[in-house]
């Protein structure tokens, strides 16, 4: 399953699926208009820089869909969920999943090899699994959405735990996974 992942990481196509899905997400979210005031909302698209994709993908990966409500007094800025980006982290959401679920159990070399395959610190590594153990379980989302799952998920184990609950392929998995999850990925206030 592990190089399986890392392929999946490394998959030009895995990405420009996962823009799709960002697309179809935020074209129905300009159809609901602003939540506050009914505005129209206009593009306020803005430029990320996240690591971890493979190199040779098209600049359109490089925003993230947001809109801002066109009303003056208003302006509300609403940023939709989305399949690619965790809040306000650097690194893509794929990699914060995937990079986490290789990390358990992991000896000290396998480690090593992992940090030079992806570019990532064992101490990011590390913080990445703090957030789904501290930050995400603590999250009004989970403490909902953890209700889903019967037997329940071992939070401990997060989020190899969570992936093992989907069925399919790896990349099938993952997808369901980033879907669960989408709506703590929006906006400022959520996941940083
Ligand atoms: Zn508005």
């Amino acid at each position: 399953m592990q190089s399986l992942y890392s392929t999946l990481l490394a998959d030009a196509t895995f990405h420009e699926l996962l823009l799709v899905f960002d697309q179809d997400i935020a074209i129905s979210a300009r159809r609901e208009q602003c939540l506050l005031c009914r505005g129209v909302l206009h593009s306020g698209r803005y430029r990320r820089k996240p690591r971890g994709r493979p190199s040779g993908l098209g600049e359109e990966h490089d925003w993230r869909f947001s809109f801002c409500c066109a009303r003056d007094g208003c302006r509300t800025r609403r940023t939709p969920p989305s399949f690619r980006f965790l809040g306000r982290k650097v690194y893509l959401a794929a990699m914060v999943v995937l990079i986490a679920i290789m990390r358990e159990g992991a000896t000290a070399a396998r480690m090593r090899q992992l940090s030079a395959l992806v570019g990532v610190s064992r101490r990011t590594v590390d913080r990445w699994r703090m957030w789904w153990r501290d930050t995400f379980t603590a999250s009004p989302f989970w403490q909902i959405g953890r209700a889903t799952f019967m037997p329940p998920v071992d939070q401990d184990r997060l989020p190899a735990s969570l992936i093992e609950r989907f069925t399919g392929g790896g990349a099938e998995r993952l997808i369901a996974l980033l879907r669960f999850i989408a709506p703590i990925t929006g906006g400022d206030r959520h996941a940083r």
